[in-house]
């Protein structure tokens, strides 16, 4: 058996997430999705990458909050929606409530509706706050283009989307 396969292989044959219907999800899934498109349609990021991202966390006792992607006319400038989203979460003492994370996200060329999942950065920071939680693997991420309502939406987990995380503290 070649150690390489060319093509293929096992690792990522199963999928990440689960595709559920929006209607499927409860109240409280549905009001983040709802509130992440709102903060992404609030971004102003047709300059490089052109593509608009909002986040919105969900707390611990029910709140949420949200953010949106910045673009700016240099690389090292841009920041993620979620990394902006949790950098307000420590801003506000509340950074070891993260309970649940909802990204929707819109391409410059509104016919391209596929998802896009957090980054490798943002998968690293959001695996810090789910330890922070107490939540580890197990936090739920949702993750979906903006007509989610007919595309349907990804539900999965930091651990499915990063099963071993990078961290200096490990044992
Ligand atoms: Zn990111």
């Amino acid at each position: 058996m070649a150690p390489y396969n060319s093509k293929g292989g096992s690792i990522m044959e199963e999928k990440a997430y689960i595709l559920k219907g929006f209607q499927e999800l409860s109240s409280v899934q549905q009001k983040m999705l709802m509130q992440a498109r709102m903060a992404m349609q609030k971004a102003r990021n047709f300059v490089l990458q052109r593509y608009k991202v909002g986040a919105t966390a969900l707390l611990e006792g029910g709140e949420m909050r949200s953010a949106f992607n910045n673009e700016r006319r240099v690389v090292q400038g841009m920041r993620c929606a979620e990394d902006n989203l949790l950098g307000d979460l420590d801003d506000e003492g509340l950074g070891d409530q993260l309970v649940a994370i909802a990204i929707v996200s819109q391409s410059e060329n509104l016919e391209d509706t596929e998802p896009i999942p957090p980054c490798g950065t943002c998968r690293t920071i959001i695996q810090e706050y789910a330890e922070r939680s107490g939540r580890y693997g197990d936090l739920e991420i949702l993750y979906v283009n903006a007509n989610f309502e007919e595309e349907g939406v990804r539900v999965s987990t930091i651990g499915k989307l990063y099963p071993e995380p990078f961290s200096p503290h490990q044992k």
